[in-house]
């Protein structure tokens, strides 16, 4: 039996306060560039707009119009985003370089810096490497594959030209009716946090290389947690919880360097936060030390005059909003009433020069350090590992990982050789479903023309089994093109009596693609011609393999009980089907986990983090409710925990825990496992959760293979933020579970940080 050791460094997630560093020579150029600057060039440079207002497509192609000169040359607009529609590279290199050539001719010459929304790579960019959206990614809780996706997406976005991108998201997904949980890495602080480094240091650094790009952390802060569960809508959050749950994956982005925030397009406790002075000033800039720019989200500074109703007109919420400490505004369309507001709020005295003097000095130093004033813009011939099968195979890898085995009653799973199979549902034979929202188009709805050449559930089904083991009946469709909520009934009966043929039956089940506010949803459960469809096919009497395929974990109690096993594969993007093929035939063995509770109830939407009278702690009769645990994740070997190991019983506040334990793989074949590392803070003054991940390592083993993982924990990171918005750690016991090895320490003294 083989003995590894893993040493497994936790990130320290306590005092904040520290300034990101600067370089002395960049700070020169950004004071120098400052001296010079008018007020109107100064207001220019914190207007971004969208690339739709400036052109359009005439035969096929993209050609600007005469009012990118008026922005770029008159009004100096500073930044442009956005896409006309998918272009190649070779398109980008032209569009950004046409852009540069009119900043060019300004009078002080400063680039526009061009950001796009890079959400599962570059899927803006025509043949680009699309992975997993970001929960899948999370799924596979793994570090260095989410690191290469940041490093493979920065590389592709410089080939294009562009070297901004909006991401990652750090939302903290604990809201599964929102539209947009999927766009983050799940609902746990840590996890994101942990992830969110990696790919800010695969994706930014080092900064100024020509491989690099800026990244914008998104959205800061609680945008993901509103109270209707709508896109866009108040979230009623104290300011403890808020600094307890949403605030740390963005302050672990901001010590690792990142260098723009994108603000929350919503509300927290009724203030628009692109208002909310002391979120995005005295939290952000001063408590964090962040030392990039704030850039609003899409129209939201005009959302506080338009949606919420704050001022009387648009020149007062630009005041409001700048004045709170938004540096550029999304605008996207207007920007002459932008800068000349900006223009006049500061001749009347109610922006101050030193605020706009601020917001420019952060934008030029951005500029300046992602090094397109010496490079404004890059060209694909440059990046020869353009769309490279070597970044497939990182896509591919990182689907695989994602895929989340539930159930698998009967070892059902892998399918054995020579099966006939039955491919059924809405998701088995679109590349929409597996890539969901922000591919090729915002809402992804023609990622099927688009991502043709690669293969849907059923094509590689076909491909692996050939094609006379795989049979297809939809049973229910989508509407093509349509929404992602559309799908009705095509042929239950001819699906149900094709069963009988079959020796297994594929359910593709889920979502059709959505984002934002198109997403909104009003009943969480699977859709009803779906869940028909699946109670028609388990009548039928053959084993049911349910593929799940959504952005958001829709209920299926109803259905559960009569699947025989039950896939997950989030929105896995392009090499998605390769990767689930190799999984339900056996090439590749499971190991993703739950990023996210999978609820069970409609009404009971408590996620893993909750307090004992949520759950089943509470005395009055609760209930652990959930489908499927956070964290939770099936395997075709098991894996036995044993020996778990604490270095101390007690620990002083300043002190730092080995925990260590030794993971087995009991199976006859090799698997990767997630080693969870929970720790509950068991009596503490303000009703503590009930547990909470504090490290992870996912490690592969051989059949037979024995490793021993250790966890370092320092007791800071134990400490909670109370009423008074503290950070405080209380004298008391612990419980530590790693798998289903329980034991415990006390922390001796208490500790405010
Ligand atoms: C979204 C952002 C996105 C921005 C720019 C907004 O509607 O909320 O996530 O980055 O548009 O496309």
């Amino acid at each position: 039996m083989k003995r590894f050791t893993t040493l497994v460094a936790l990130a320290f997630a306590g005092a904040l306060h520290a300034q990101q560093t600067l370089n002395p020579a960049i700070e020169r150029k950004v004071d120098a560039l400052l001296k010079q600057m008018t007020l109107e060039e100064k207001a220019g440079q914190m207007a971004q707009v969208s690339i739709e207002s400036l052109g359009g497509i005439q035969n096929g192609r993209f050609s600007f119009s005469p009012k990118l000169q008026d922005a770029v040359v008159q009004y100096k607009v500073g930044s442009i985003l956005n896409t006309p529609g998918l272009q190649t590279a070779a398109d980008w290199n032209r569009i950004i370089g046409e852009i540069q050539q009119q900043a060019a001719q300004t009078r002080l010459k400063i680039p526009v810096l061009y950001g796009l929304d890079d959400i599962h790579g570059v899927n803006y960019v025509a043949g680009t490497t699309l992975f997993p959206q970001q929960v899948g990614q999370a799924a596979t809780w793994n570090r260095k594959l989410v690191y290469d996706a940041g490093v493979i997406t920065a590389y592709e976005s410089r080939a294009a030209g562009v070297p901004w991108t909006f991401s990652p998201v750090l939302d903290l997904g604990t809201n599964p009716q929102w539209s947009r949980i999927w766009e983050g890495y799940g609902e746990d602080p840590y996890l994101i946090g942990e992830l969110g480094v990696q790919f800010i240091k695969g994706a930014q650094y080092p900064i100024g290389s020509k491989d690099k790009v800026t990244v914008s952390l998104k959205h800061y802060m609680a945008y993901s947690d509103p109270k209707t569960g709508h896109d866009r809508s108040d979230a009623w959050i104290p300011e403890h919880y808020l600094r307890e749950y949403h605030l740390p994956p963005f302050a672990a982005a901001i010590r690792a360097g990142a260098r723009n925030v994108m603000v929350n397009s919503a509300l927290i406790n009724g203030i628009p936060t692109h208002v909310n002075r002391h979120i995005l000033t005295d939290i952000l800039k001063t408590e964090l030390g962040f030392t990039g720019f704030i850039v609003s989200d899409w129209q939201d500074i005009e959302n506080v005059y338009r949606r919420d109703h704050m001022t009387s007109s648009i020149k007062e919420a630009v005041m409001l909003s700048v004045n709170a400490g938004v540096d550029m505004s999304m605008i996207p369309y207007d920007y002459k009433e932008f800068c000349s507001d900006i223009v006049s709020l500061v001749k009347e005295g109610r922006i101050t020069q030193a605020r706009v003097d601020d917001a420019v000095r952060r934008i030029l130093r951005v500029k300046f350090e992602t090094g397109i004033f010496d490079v404004p813009v890059t060209n694909v011939n440059d990046y020869p590992k353009f769309a490279s099968p070597e970044f497939e195979r990182a896509a591919y890898n990182t689907a695989a990982e994602s895929i989340t085995l539930l159930k698998n009653a009967n070892g059902l799973l892998p399918l054995k050789a020579g099966a006939n199979v039955l491919v059924c549902g809405p998701n088995a034979n679109s590349m929409r479903t597996l890539n969901g929202g922000w591919t090729y188009t915002w809402q992804g709805e023609r990622t099927d023309e688009y991502a043709a050449k690669y293969h849907t559930i059923l094509e590689a089904l076909t491909a692996k089994l050939g094609e006379g083991h795989v049979h297809y009946e939809a049973g229910v469709s989508y509407q093509p093109m349509g929404r992602y909520d559309e799908d009705s009934a095509v042929g239950i009966e001819a699906a149900v009596r094709a069963a009988a043929n079959a020796d297994v039956v594929l359910l593709c089940l889920g979502e059709n693609s959505y984002t934002e506010t198109p997403g909104n949803l009003n009943d969480l459960n699977l859709s009803e011609n779906q869940q028909v469809l699946a109670r028609a096919l388990a009548a039928a009497g053959k084993p049911v393999v349910l593929i799940l395929n959504e952005g958001r974990p829709r209920i299926i109690r109803n259905i559960e009980g009569s699947m025989t096993a039950i896939v997950h594969t989030y929105l896995p993007g392009n090499y998605g089907a390769d990767a689930l093929v190799d999984i339900l035939t056996g090439a590749v063995n499971p190991s993703g986990k739950l990023p996210i509770t999978y609820p069970r109830y409609s009404n009971a939407l408590a996620g893993y983090i909750h307090k004992p009278s949520e759950g089943s702690m509470n005395p009055q009769g609760g209930e652990s409710t959930a489908q499927y645990e956070f964290g939770y994740g099936l395997s075709y070997t098991s894996f036995a925990y044993s020996n778990l190991r604490i270095s101390k019983t007690s620990f002083g506040p300043d002190e730092t825990a080995t925990i260590s334990v030794t993971v087995t793989n009991t199976g006859s074949r090799a698997g990767k496992e997630v080693v969870q590392l929970y720790v509950s803070d068991l009596i503490a003054s303000l009703t503590p959760d009930v547990k909470r991940l504090r490290g992870f390592d996912k490690i592969e083993l051989a059949p037979g293979a024995s490793r021993t993982v250790s966890f370092t924990l320092p007791m800071k990171q134990l400490a909670f933020v109370n009423t008074d918005n503290k950070t405080v750690l209380e004298s008391g016991a612990f419980a530590v579970q790693v798998g289903d090895q329980k034991g415990g320490f006390s922390v001796s003294g208490s500790r405010s940080f």
